[in-house]
């Protein structure tokens, strides 16, 4: 029997998994995709908020704060990407003003540092800011992370110290077998003290499935966005956020860590969960709200779409919740990514501490290992001298050699597809979107995992199983 079982590994089941690997406990995270990190946690803004933007006394609030406090930590430890890019929120007319007051006074309440700024100061910021700016919030604390590399370091770590994950296996259903739990997977049986359920798009009926009482009600509302090529990267210095309306944050200006510039989401209610796909309409309204932000830009520097899902609790707060030797963690939408240790600090202290000793253990540390710069001739050119497969450039677009892929492949916790491999080292990326380099990562992925190329899957084999239907 285990201590404890974690149920998905999205940011939160990560950041749980990382922030546990440091003490004496037998833990196991089940992910029932191929790739950790694949479903809300790979497809968002990237965004680690200020903290400024939450209604007041909600979980999302105080947990937003934790998390934002918590990230130049974490990433440092862990070598990952971590950009204080700062933000700015602009007033476009006249009316915006009041919202614009209101959240600067809750900026100071907060202790978010915040500036005021006028068009002036703004236009010298931002050149490419839409003229018609009137005035601007500046929030120096808001920055950009890379999510899937951030998951990835965390489980890493995780795994190294001791956590055991199983990707590509299922939650199916559980038996209270007096205080503890039997839970039956897809493939077999997991006999744990506790279980923390962060499954994400699924978490609220997996908290119905093990005490029908829970009811939640969850909404799915669909994020569409746009990509530019690398060639803008200067284009923008800071996040640019608008005035938020009832539909939450709004549609967004930004640049990636890597340099791509990004625009949106929408907010659209959907049906089905898994519904990926962009919409004529969606990319028109992004559009038309991305023009009264900035200068337009060239349609023909866009090079990708895509979307992705949050599970909105209609309470409109996360719901963290104990129910005897279980916690759920349902409805974590946005600000999960910014909110995620913190949310793991809550549920340590509000349940893991109060059920489990948690004893202290020496730690091996984990550090990301970055790809090389693709300006970085020198040291690509020292690297060829120990591993000659340094030289063998696989994706042109984005400077991508074959030890680059081998090594994303053969970390502790790994790239197991196509898309592992893409969000690891960015084959498929760039201008081509893997039309130039996908044959010889399906070649490479088949070799290193010793499988025959029509069994490397793209994706995910796993993914549009659904759970819990038979349960309603
Ligand atoms: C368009 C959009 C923009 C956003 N922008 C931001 C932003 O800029 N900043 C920010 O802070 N937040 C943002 N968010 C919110 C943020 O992305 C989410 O709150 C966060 O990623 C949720 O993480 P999670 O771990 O709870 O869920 P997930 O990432 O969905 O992870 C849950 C995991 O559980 C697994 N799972 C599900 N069912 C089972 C099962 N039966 N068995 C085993 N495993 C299972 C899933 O496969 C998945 O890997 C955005 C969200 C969207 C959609």
């Amino acid at each position: 029997m285990i201590d404890l079982l974690i149920i998905g590994a999205g940011i939160v089941g990560c950041q749980l998994a990382y922030d546990l690997s440091h003490f004496k406990l037998s833990i196991c995270v089940l992910e029932k995709n191929v790739e950790i990190m694949n479903e809300t946690s790979s497809a968002n803004s990237a965004l680690i908020h200020a903290g400024y933007d939450p209604e007041e006394d909600t979980l999302k609030a105080e947990l937003n704060l934790i998390g934002a406090k918590r990230y130049p930590e974490l990433c440092k430890a862990l070598n990952t990407d971590y950009q204080a890019v700062g933000s700015l929120l602009v007033a476009m007319q006249e009316n915006e003003l009041k919202s614009l007051n209101e959240l600067y006074d809750r900026a100071v309440r907060r202790k978010v540092p915040v500036e005021r700024l006028n068009h002036d100061e703004v236009v010298i910021r931002e050149p490419n800011i839409n003229p018609n700016v009137i005035e601007a919030l500046f929030f120096p604390t808001t920055a950009i992370i890379t999510p899937w590399q951030m998951g990835y370091a965390l489980m890493n770590h995780a795994v190294v110290n001791g956590v055991e994950l199983r990707r590509n296996e299922a939650f199916v259903s559980v038996e209270k077998q007096g205080d503890t739990y039997l839970v039956k997977t897809n493939k077999g049986l997991i006999h744990a003290r506790h279980v923390i359920n962060a499954a994400g798009l699924q978490a609220h009926k997996i908290a119905k499935i093990q005490n029908p009482i829970n009811d939640y009600p969850i909404q799915f509302r669909k994020g569409e966005y746009q990509v530019s090529d690398l060639e803008d990267e200067a284009y923008l210095n800071h996040v640019i956020y608008p005035c938020p309306n009832a539909k939450g944050k709004g549609v967004l200006a930004l640049k990636t860590v890597e340099g791509n510039l990004m625009f949106g989401p929408t907010s659209t209610i959907i049906e089905d969960p898994y519904d990926h796909g962009t919409t004529q309409a969606g990319l028109n309204e992004i559009d038309v709200k991305t023009e009264k932000l900035i200068k337009p830009l060239p349609k023909s520097h866009l090079i990708r779409q895509f979307a992705g899902v949050r599970p909105s609790p209609v309470t409109k707060d996360f719901i963290l919740k104990e129910d005897g030797a279980w916690f759920d963690c349902v409805g974590i939408d946005s600000p999960g990514l910014a909110s995620a240790p913190g949310i793991s600090t809550y549920v340590i202290e509000n349940f893991v501490q109060k059920c489990l000793k948690l004893e202290s253990k020496e730690i091996i540390p984990f550090q990301w290992p970055h790809r090389i710069h693709p300006n970085d001739e020198q040291r690509r050119n020292k690297k060829i001298q120990e591993q000659p497969k340094m030289g063998k450039i696989i994706c042109v677009c984005e400077t991508v050699s074959e030890q680059e892929i081998m090594d994303a492949i053969h970390l502790p916790v790994g790239a197991r597809s196509v898309k592992g491999v893409k969000r690891l080292t960015r084959p498929g990326s760039g201008r081509c979107q893997g039309g130039f380099c996908e044959t010889a990562v399906v070649q490479i992925l088949a070799r290193e995992l010793k499988i025959h190329p029509s069994e490397v899957s793209y994706d995910n084999e796993a993914f549009l199983m659904r759970y819990g239907d038979e349960h309603e």
